[in-house]
């Protein structure tokens, strides 16, 4: 694939969601020349990073009518990527002047949320959206065009510190919808909204609450409680930590540890790892596979997002199979659909925000026609090829978009297909070194101690030329 010769050609093109996917996709369309509107449900720019106290009325969000609260940001958090790999490439995630602002490598979330802001002004983003407008049906037409349909969506800002497990949401009010054509869409709705899960034999007559940690945000609520969460991602890893502060006791159910696993966490007296819950009982237990048995008051479940489309009409073209979006040729195009419908971040275990970038770089230049893609063919063989290996290697369907470290290469693949400079080589090994402190060396730390000062000198030698 290499640039196309012809002129290039300016699109109308309509993104979806104004989060960190949405600014850089809105920024990089305009800068090869298409004419862009965002159209965002929220009333500022920043998406997941927007972070309100209030939560919805069902806290495990069962009911598709709920009223929608799109953060899963709790109070404490703090990223988990130092802030010189987290940024843009050409924007970087430094420290800037201004008051209230977080100068820590990796700092509270109301500091990436003004950082997103800052891009945004920094760009001139925020006059492409369109905010209070929610993309209610995407769908293709006859002539190739895409129908956009879109309804105002009024949100009550009011900070009414409802955070606890019974708050009440503050309802939105609606008016009637918009329709509009557009040469293509591009997806960039965020997939940390729509919670799964876990299947828990007996909960259904276990008497205590649930919530999944889409609606966590302040540990008071679990004061004097015993707790079970299940997961150990990212956000388990913290929110276990945040509620064992007040709660009585913390059980931590894990898939990925052997069967009898019991252990105290090192520094805590009430917090425990197990393997998984077997089942919930009536009388307010819940037993493990490792044979313990623990009244509980709560389960909490850190067990991860659906991708989640439901605007969107592509006539069977493109389908959510066990978490599995496709067929997404480099999980951005339907081939069929190609390149009048994509996505930009929809892998996950990845650096999102440089990753997205590189993603909309590629978007960009192939709607204009200045790079050219395979034939459909040509990306159906591509997908089936890569859903082979992964079977071959025994990945379960569900991770189909996890890249871990697979993201270098495919930076890298997309960096070439734009004609842009490689990922750069300290971002690597940050992210590695990062990885290591967190895991291995200072899990209860890793965010305030570290070694990779060499790597930080090296990010701010490559940061002088995107700083004035
Ligand atoms: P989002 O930020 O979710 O934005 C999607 C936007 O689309 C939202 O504004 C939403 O309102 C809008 N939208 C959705 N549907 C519609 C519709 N129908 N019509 C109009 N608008 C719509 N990443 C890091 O780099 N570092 C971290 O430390 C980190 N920590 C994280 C912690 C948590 C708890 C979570 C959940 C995620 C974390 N992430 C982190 C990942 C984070 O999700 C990405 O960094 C990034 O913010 C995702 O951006 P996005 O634009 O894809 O989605």
């Amino acid at each position: 694939m290499s640039p196309a010769p012809q002129s290039a050609k300016s699109r109308h093109v309509a993104v979806v969601g104004a989060g960190a996917a949405g600014l850089v996709a809105a920024r990089e369309l305009r800068r090869e020349g298409h004419s862009v509107v965002v159209f965002e449900r929220g009333n500022e720019v920043g998406g997941t990073w927007v972070y309100t106290p209030r939560v919805e009325p069902d806290p495990l969000r069962l009911d598709p009518n709920r009223p929608i609260i799109h953060t899963s940001l709790y109070s404490s958090l703090r990223t988990n990527l130092p802030r010189e790999v987290m940024g843009y490439r050409d924007f970087p995630f430094v420290t800037r002047p201004g008051r209230n602002r977080d100068p820590r490598r990796f700092p509270g979330h109301r500091e990436v949320l003004l950082y997103l802001k800052d891009f945004a002004r920094e760009f001139g983003i925020e006059e492409l959206v369109r905010f209070e407008t929610e993309v209610v049906k995407v769908g293709i037409l006859e002539n190739g065009k895409w129908e956009v349909r879109s309804k105002k969506t009024t949100f009550d800002n009011e900070n009414n510190d409802s955070c606890n497990l019974d708050s009440e949401f503050v309802k939105s009010s609606e008016v009637e919808c918009d329709d509009e054509i557009y040469d293509a869409v591009v997806v960039c709705n965020g997939h940390y909204s729509e919670p799964r899960i876990a299947e828990i034999p007996g909960v259904n007559l276990w008497p205590g609450k649930q919530i999944h940690s889409h609606s966590y945000r302040i540990p008071e609520p679990f004061t004097d409680q015993v707790v079970i969460v299940i997961g150990t991602s990212a956000s388990a890893v913290d929110i276990c930590r945040d509620i064992a502060g007040v709660a009585k006791e913390v059980h931590v159910a894990s898939r990925s540890v052997a069967d009898e696993t019991y252990t105290k966490k090192p520094g805590y007296d009430n917090l425990w790892l197990h393997s998984m819950i077997e089942s919930a009982h009536e009388d307010g237990t819940v037993v493990f596979r490792n044979g313990k048995v623990v009244p509980a008051d709560i389960i909490m479940h850190c067990t991860g997002y659906k991708y989640h489309y439901p605007f969107l009409d592509t006539k069977g073209f493109v389908t959510v199979d066990d978490n599995r979006l496709g067929p997404l040729y480099k999980h951005i195009f339907p081939p069929a659909l190609a390149p009048w419908l994509s996505f930009i971040g929809i892998p996950w275990k990845i650096v999102p925000f440089p990753l997205f970038e590189l993603q909309s770089k590629w978007v960009a230049s192939i709607l204009s026609g200045r790079v050219t893609l395979p034939s459909k063919e040509e990306m159906m063989d591509d997908i089936s090829a890569f859903y082979s290996t992964l079977e071959a290697s025994g990945i379960p369907k569900r991770y189909t978009h996890r890249m871990g470290d697979s993201q270098y290469e495919y930076n890298n693949w997309l960096a070439t297909q734009c004609g842009c400079e490689e990922y750069e080589e300290w971002r690597r090994l940050m992210h590695h070194a990062t990885s290591q402190n967190k895991r291995i060396h200072r899990p209860e730390t890793y965010r305030d101690e570290w070694e990779d000062h060499d790597l930080v000198l090296k990010a701010h030698e490559d940061f002088v030329k995107y700083i004035s």
